[in-house]
């Protein structure tokens, strides 16, 4: 689909990099030196490729080194390709195989995109300031530094930056020497250990750090901008212990004395994972431990594990090429979750993870041309489209969980062992992986997971069973959520059936099979605690009303009980079942107190919301019913946190409350009006309702009240706090409200990184769906100009594709981005959206009429 790029490692391999830089804050331009000594290998040529993008080369020179000792090479001339991102140093004779060092003078300029190097902007007592920090991954090293910009091309590097006298400076390893000249800051650090390009970085400016030595001896600090130090303790104490487990976990220490955590004004994705520096947006790293939200908290507890995972998987042990990204991204995945686990298992964490990342990885991973975990790549622009969070994190965390649960932690844990320690400071594909794990379980691994790996989807299994018997029929096929569809592929995956019965068979590796169990008196559920990825489907319903009778009896765990949610949901989505029997199961979840479960209730709830939106007389219905089940509740667990309460009842809290509020019950939004009123600060307000009280403000509040909320988010510096500010910003019904806010996209208002959040809010809010539709046709140059570079591009077809379902809408959105297709950085997530959309509307007209009918009968 895509045309190949030379792959510049076949034809010069590093070993080491001398860098030195030299940015310019005030000019936003920066000069440099890079010396590096490698291997020219494969055929001779009269010329040496490295990457560059954007950069002036204005000196380069080529030293051979034999046994006749070092013979300069004179370059001819310096060609720089900018279609290719490439720099062609010509010679005039031949170049053949051997050592070699390039050295190159260069400048380029810093630019506001969030790649390569660029600014950091921030406000301190009044003033303007600006922090400078890097982002190389996934191929950005070359827009600061000619080099060989491919995951396999490891090398050393020694660091040097010149930067403002009094500054701090961090680089991925400890500082070797300093000089100053004037009002500069020459500062060398230490040689890094053999890695990746991508994972290079640097940050300097004015900066405050808290710090601790974990039991290993690392010495871990924080970093904030001034001012904001004190929101770093949550984030240093996780990845101090963090570190500690891991180290034990794969028993290999971490080899770095130090790791540094970065939290940086500007950011564009969650973190990311600099080897010794890892560099963050405020948002995932600080936090008030008085004040904050426990979804705060434990977000950040969740990015750091995920980046402490990745200093084994990716940064010691990376893949060969970006075709096996999910090595590094699927396993981070799943072990921040392992991680979490073990340093707060008071959280229950893998309900999160199954109702979080395996349910958003099946809902995409149902659209017929979704990519698969394992993925062809090979133009650089290609790069940036697959880090699609629902595949390549979720569905690989998933696919990886699911073979956690089948070899069983210790031979999983034993394997990963053997594997880091036979590839350290190496590369990698999947095949090490699965030997490395073969090895440990006596299994063949790499047939096991072959098709879950290269191939897109996951099945559903129809279970036909009568309860008391003995005999299963099992039959499998990919599951779509548009059954309008079919998959050609009709070979069938090696699935673990898991199941809460001893099954004579308990993997299915055939397309249809028979398994026998001794049936015993509790209810016969599969994919028991999600510990598989397929979506089970229950053909008779005396199985099904056995499991709901279990779990209005209190028999079943959380995990089962929102996973039965969940299926019923995808089910209704592709024709397997109706809206209508996904609102029975629902209203059968009477006296249900597990935050996820009401999490999965609240998904399938919404889907009912979508297809009666705007038919008032109905929607009073569906709010009758969502009261009815969530109003005790929301009464039992009130507005106030108490020092007593577990992370489970603040979450709990706060969607009980926010439920009630959305479903209009007028108790709960006088209660959230009034303490609107009251507070001056987000401190006021008990953080787990703190986002209702917005809401309640936002949506059914006076003019007063939406300018009070918009002042906040003007004042507020804390990044969590206004980002539940703005959550609520973006419930506004009033269309003038709406249009302010949309013209806060360019006027300055938002930052950047935090601009795809406000555009999916706004989507997702029916009164200003269509004026945030408006204003991306109508901003589509800036939008492109600003966020083209970016990773999350594609997420302004993605997110209308997911909030879009009528045929109206579809032809709005093909009108729009037919022609925006081919632009590579698009072009999957405009099909998939599109494949998403028409799958609702045909999913729209299946269940509308009867949802609608369903839910008058309620009267
Ligand atoms: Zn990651």
């Amino acid at each position: 689909m895509s045309k190949s790029v030379a792959r510049l490692y076949t034809q010069f391999q590093p070993e080491h990099y001398d860098i030195d830089l030299a940015p310019d804050r005030k000019a936003m331009t920066f000069s440099g030196t890079v010396t590096v000594r490698g291997k020219k290998v494969g055929r001779p040529s009269q010329r040496l490729t490295f990457h560059q993008k954007d950069l002036k080369i204005t000196k380069a020179s080529i030293i051979k080194h034999d046994k006749k000792g070092d013979q300069p090479i004179e370059v001819s001339r310096v060609n720089n390709q900018d279609t290719l991102h490439e720099v062609r140093l010509h010679a005039d004779g031949m170049i053949y195989p051997g050592e070699y060092t390039v050295t190159m003078e260069f400048s380029g300029t810093i630019t506001k995109p969030m790649n390569g190097i660029y600014p950091c902007f921030y406000q301190h007592e009044g003033q303007d300031k600006m922090l400078i920090a890097t982002q190389f991954e996934s191929h950005h090293a070359r827009e600061a530094v000619p080099c060989i910009d491919e995951p396999e091309a490891k090398a050393t590097f020694q660091l040097t930056l010149t930067t403002p006298n009094g500054e701090t400076v961090l680089s991925n390893t400890p500082v070797e020497s300093q000089t100053t000249a004037g009002n500069q800051l020459t500062t060398t650090f230490e040689k890094t250990p053999r890695m990746s390009i991508y994972l290079l970085a640097f940050v300097f400016g004015e900066m405050e750090f808290s710090e601790t030595k974990n039991k290993d001896g690392v010495l871990v600090r924080a970093y904030s901008v001034p001012g904001k130090v004190n929101l770093t303790g949550k984030a240093l104490e996780v990845a101090a212990r963090g570190l500690e487990f891991f180290s034990d976990y794969f028993k290999l220490a971490y080899p770095l004395p130090k790791l540094d955590v970065v939290a940086l004004p500007d950011f564009a994705v969650g973190a990311m994972e600099n080897w010794g520096l890892i560099t963050f947006r405020e948002q995932t790293m600080l936090a008030d431990p008085k004040h904050s939200s426990i979804e705060s908290k434990q977000l950040i507890a969740m990015v750091v594990c995920h980046e402490l995972a990745h200093m084994w998987f990716g940064d010691l042990v990376t893949m060969k090429w970006w075709d096996d990204l999910w090595l590094n991204e699927s396993f981070a995945n799943m072990m921040e979750y392992r991680a979490v686990d073990a340093l707060h298992p008071e959280w229950n964490f893998w309900e999160q993870f199954v109702s979080h990342e395996t349910a958003s990885a099946k809902r995409r991973d149902s659209l017929l041309d979704v990519q698969s975990v394992h993925i062809e790549v090979n133009h650089p622009d290609e790069i940036e489209t697959l880090f699609d969070p629902s595949i390549v994190y979720a569905k690989g965390g998933s696919i990886l969980y699911m073979l956690f649960n089948y070899l069983g932690e210790e031979v999983f844990r034993k394997g990963l062992q053997a594997y880091f320690k036979k590839h350290a400071y190496g590369n990698t594909t999947a095949d090490d992986l699965w030997a490395a794990l073969g090895e440990a379980s006596g299994q063949n691994i790499g047939a096991f997971m072959r098709k879950w790996l290269t191939k897109p989807g996951f099945p559903m299994v129809d279970i036909d069973w009568e309860p008391g018997t003995t005999e299963i029929k099992l039959t499998q096929q990919r599951f779509l959520s548009n059954p309008e569809e079919q998959s050609d592929d009709s070979e069938p995956w090696q699935v673990p059936l898991a199941a809460t019965y001893e099954l004579n068979a308990p993997l299915l590796s055939k397309n249809t099979a028979t398994t026998t169990a001794t049936p015993t008196n509790d209810p016969l559920i599969f994919n028991h605690d999600g510990q598989s990825y397929y979506l089970p489907h229950y053909r008779s319903q005396g199985h099904v009303q056995r499991i709901i009778e279990a779990i209005k009896h209190g028999k079943v765990d959380a995990i089962d009980r929102l996973l039965l949610l969940d299926n019923y949901t995808m089910l209704q989505r592709g024709g397997q079942s109706s809206t209508v029997e996904l609102l029975d199961l629902v209203s059968a979840y009477q006296h249900e107190d597990n935050e996820n479960v009401w999490g999965a209730m609240s998904l399938g709830l919404s889907e009912a919301r979508r297809l009666v939106e705007g038919d008032e007389p109905v929607e009073k219905n569906l709010d009758a019913l969502i009261q009815s089940l969530v109003n005790d509740l929301a009464v039992q667990l009130g507005w106030d946190d108490q020092p007593t309460d577990d992370a489970q009842t603040l979450r709990l809290r706060g969607l009980a409350v926010s439920l009630a509020a959305g479903a209009k019950n007028q108790n709960v939004i006088d209660e959230g009006l009034q303490r609107f009123a009251k507070f001056k600060e987000p401190g006021d307000l008990d953080a787990s309702t703190r986002s209702v009280v917005y809401y309640c403000g936002a949506r059914y509040g006076t003019e007063a009240d939406f300018e009070k909320l918009v002042h906040l988010h003007q004042t507020l510096q804390n990044a969590d706090e206004k980002e539940e500010v703005a959550g609520g910003l973006a419930a506004a019904k009033q269309p003038e409200q709406i249009k302010r806010l949309l013209q806060m996209f360019t006027d300055g208002s938002i930052r950047r990184q935090d601009l795809l959040h406000w555009y999916v809010w706004l989507l997702r809010n029916r009164y200003s769906r269509q004026a945030t539709w408006e204003w991306l046709t109508q901003n589509w140059d800036w939008v492109v100009e600003q966020f083209e570079a970016e990773k999350g591009f594609g997420m302004f077809a993605r997110y209308a594709g997911s909030m879009f379902s009528t045929k109206q809408e579809l032809k709005k959105f093909l009108d729009f981005f037919e022609a925006k297709r081919n632009i590579v950085a698009l072009s999957r997530d405009v099909m998939l959206a599109e494949q998403e959309i028409s799958s609702r509307v045909a999913w729209r007209e299946r269940n509308e009429a009867s949802v609608k009918d369903w839910l008058k009968a309620r009267t």
